[in-house]
């Protein structure tokens, strides 16, 4: 722990903490070492992590990176940041992101990293200039500066696997329902889902065995499934696995440097004895306009609760309590998160209701079905995480470009299904390429293992 904390004070200008506390920290590992000492440590005794700041924790505040939360501290710990603290990990503190997890990029962080005195987005470790992706970006980015050795973050359409893309390091998130969402700050319930970063499969494997689990009672969409050793199956030879590649996976919008890193990865796996197989994922370019009608929906409902009241920012002054919630949220909400809750107002409104979120929610159905058609052809699919690699911060500023750069996690996050990050090689400026790895539900330890063979 200490060495990371010093690490951690001598990397400020990555800005991808956004709250620290020494002493807690110390105190976690002092706790952990007892526990040695006394011979009841769990199996990650002492491990250093952080955590993403959508997860709620007691030692350090929590704002989702938004000022609606600043100073917001949670009476009690996510069922991850419990689960990972039960198993032995010592927590460094919380990771920037974007705003409300809305985002790719990290650009949306409404709130200062420890050591600066405004908001700015995290630095990719591989080139300051460019974004570490997002929403997870503060988690991708300290893991691969080696500020942590693992790290939580959240995935709802992608982002845990882009930033680990764009940063160079794996990245996981289980299919839903396996990893509790109580003390997850909410953005779209139906495809929430934490996971973990890590500088291997192999070490995601170790975080995720502990962090999975039922919590049926605090998160109704938990699954009745017990933990298991995702990390079982590491080292199994991969002969005659059907690795299925979504041909509308390869087209166009896909950057050549990313094609080509991708491309190998491929080949390597059939050099190691596994089969690629054409398949076809036919409603691939719906998943962004479904995606973007359903998870705004849901935000909209979700963030209702920040009125100034229940949870929040108040503003100083106002004339009624009308006037007050408008005041609170105008001044506390970013940009992105006000477009959002705006969307989804909208496409939930009587009359609009039955024209675009019904009609997404039947197309998230059929997207599911072909994801499920796709996996009678082939046991996992792989392609690309996204089309491009890390750009230059600021470099983006309409914000339907950055949606449209989702197109290759969002089909997984719709169905529910478990996917990865894996480092697949260098693209453009010697930035890092992820090789997005698609496991039909519950096969985590079999994506795991396929990872593991490319490390
Ligand atoms: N980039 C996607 C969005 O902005 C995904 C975010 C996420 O997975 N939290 O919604």
């Amino acid at each position: 722990a200490q060495h990371f904390l010093a690490r951690m004070r001598e990397h400020q200008d990555l800005g991808a903490f956004l709250a620290v506390d020494e002493e807690a920290t110390l105190a976690q590992a002092r706790a952990q070492d007892a526990a040695l000492a006394a011979g009841t440590a769990g199996p990650l005794a002492g491990v250093p992590i952080a955590h993403k700041d959508v997860f709620v924790t007691r030692d350090f505040p929590t704002t989702a990176a938004s000022r609606m939360l600043a100073g917001y501290r949670s009476p009690f710990d996510a069922t991850i940041v419990e689960r990972l603290a039960a198993a032995g990990c010592v927590s460094l503190g919380k990771l920037s992101c974007d705003e409300f997890a809305m985002g790719g990029d990290n650009e949306s962080a409404a709130i200062a990293p420890v050591g600066h005195d405004a908001p700015r987005p995290v630095r990719n470790p591989w080139d300051a200039a460019r974004v570490p992706g997002g929403s997870s970006g503060g988690s991708a980015a300290v893991v691969a500066a080696g500020l942590a050795p693992g790290a939580t973050a959240s995935d709802t359409g992608g982002s845990i696997r882009q930033p680990a893309s764009l940063c160079g390091i794996t990245g996981i998130k289980p299919t839903y329902g396996r990893a509790s969402r109580y003390g997850m700050i909410a953005y779209a319930s139906s495809l929430d889902q934490a996971g973990v970063m890590a500088r291997s499969a192999e070490d995601c494997a170790l975080l995720l065995s502990q962090l999975c689990g039922p919590d049926l009672e605090r998160d109704s969409t938990s699954l009745d499934r017990p933990a298991e050793d995702f990390g079982r199956n590491l080292g199994e030879g991969i002969e005659g696995l059907r690795i299925g590649v979504p041909r509308e996976f390869l087209g166009d919008g896909l950057a050549p440097d990313v094609r080509a890193a991708v491309e190998a990865a491929l080949q390597e796996y059939e050099r190691l004895g596994a089969k690629r197989v054409e398949i076809s994922l036919p409603r691939t370019d719906l998943a962004v306009p479904v995606y973007y009608i359903l998870s705004p929906a849901e935000a909209s409902s979700n963030l209702s609760r920040f009125d100034g009241v229940r949870y929040g920012h108040r503003a100083a002054q106002y004339s009624d309590l009308v006037d007050m919630y408008r005041k609170s949220r105008s001044e506390a909400f970013g940009e992105e998160v006000k477009r959002r809750i705006m969307i989804g107002t909208y496409v939930l409104s009587e009359g609009y209701y039955d024209a675009y979120y019904l009609q997404a929610q039947k197309l998230r159905r059929m997207i599911a079905d072909d994801l499920q058609q796709a996996f009678t052809q082939c046991d996992v699919i792989a392609g690309p995480v996204s089309p491009t690699v890390a750009w230059p911060i600021g470099a983006k500023t309409d914000p339907l470009a950055t949606y449209l750069a989702d197109i290759y996690t969002l089909p997984a996050s719709l169905a529910g299904l478990p996917a990865m990050s894996v480092p697949a090689g260098f693209g453009d400026a010697g930035m890092p390429v992820g090789l997005q790895l698609i496991g039909n539900h519950f096969q985590e330890a079999r994506l795991l293992n396929l990872a593991h063979r490319l490390q």
